[in-house]
């Protein structure tokens, strides 16, 4: 695979924190810059194929054939309508893998494995909807990664979750990629009008510092409409707050890629 294709897993195991509307609106975002993009849907629910207007019909490969049937990421990957963004889609297939990956000896490292074929050189970025678990596809993710992109929830507990996330991170850091990094921590869903969302904000800068992203993804009404069109909000009203602040998330990250490039220069 080409040393310039960036792998971005976007994890947390609580559900409906804003993973896959982050994957989708990231992922159209660095599109709409120019780079191409593959969006792996790893989560059996298959929102984020569906948010990027994959039918079920469609799905005959998914990215369960990817895992475990060794199916070429060229023959799962799928064009969207957005230019330059494409998807693994996923579907319900992809709640037995858990129980396949258990066992298969290689069953951290499939997802790495199939990344690494030379069709993933085709993108810039890679980016990784996980399931909101830390199961073996999760920590696939993990393991194929360069880094692992966290959306936290403005709202109470929301950084409890956090340190046995960090904790995964470190294992997988142990064993299998020592050279997974924090990309950072973004808040979503924020209600500016809402005190709880300044305290659990002031909070996540306070004790995660840097690592929290300057850019905070407001709660925007279009941002949820946006998947029942089949698009990303980028597309379904491109500018909206919540489009703007994709984007602005999107910039944010290119701009920290440069700056290592250079300090790697
Ligand atoms: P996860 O993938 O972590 O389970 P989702 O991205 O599916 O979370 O988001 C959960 C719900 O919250 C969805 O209905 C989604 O449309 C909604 N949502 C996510 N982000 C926003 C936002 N910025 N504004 C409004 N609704 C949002
Ligand atoms: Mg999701």
């Amino acid at each position: 695979m080409s040393e310039a294709t960036r792998i971005i897993a976007i994890a947390n195991q609580k559900g409906g924190v804003g993973k896959t509307t982050t994957a989708i609106n990231l992922a159209a975002a660095l599109s709409e810059q120019g780079h191409a993009v593959l969006l792996v849907d790893l989560d059996p629910q298959g929102n984020a194929s569906t948010g990027l207007g994959i039918e079920p019909g469609a799905r005959s490969l998914t990215t369960f054939d990817l895992l475990l049937e060794r199916t070429p990421l060229e023959d799962v990957a799928l064009k969207t309508s957005v230019a330059k963004l494409f998807v693994c889609p996923a579907n319900a297939d992809l709640s037995s893998a858990d129980m396949e990956l258990l066992a298969n000896e290689k069953r951290s490292v499939l997802l790495r494995d199939a990344l690494r074929s030379s069709s993933a050189d085709l993108y810039d970025y890679i980016l990784i909807d996980c399931p909101p678990s830390l199961s073996l596809l999760t920590i696939n993710a993990l393991v194929a990664a360069d880094s692992v992109l966290v959306p936290l929830q403005a709202e109470f507990f929301a950084l409890e979750g956090l340190s046995q996330l960090m904790l995964t991170v470190r294992e997988v850091r142990q064993t299998a990629n020592p050279t997974l990094r924090i990309e950072g921590v973004v808040l979503t869903m924020y209600d500016k009008r809402n005190n709880l969302s300044q305290l659990v904000e002031n909070d996540a800068r306070q004790t995660l510092g840097e690592l929290v992203f300057a850019t905070i993804i407001p709660r925007n009404v279009r941002v949820s409409e946006a998947p029942s069109f089949a698009v990303p909000v980028l597309e379904y009203d491109t500018s909206s707050k919540g489009s703007e602040a994709y984007r602005a998330l999107a910039n944010e990250i290119l701009g920290r890629h440069r700056q290592q490039m250079r300090k790697s220069a």
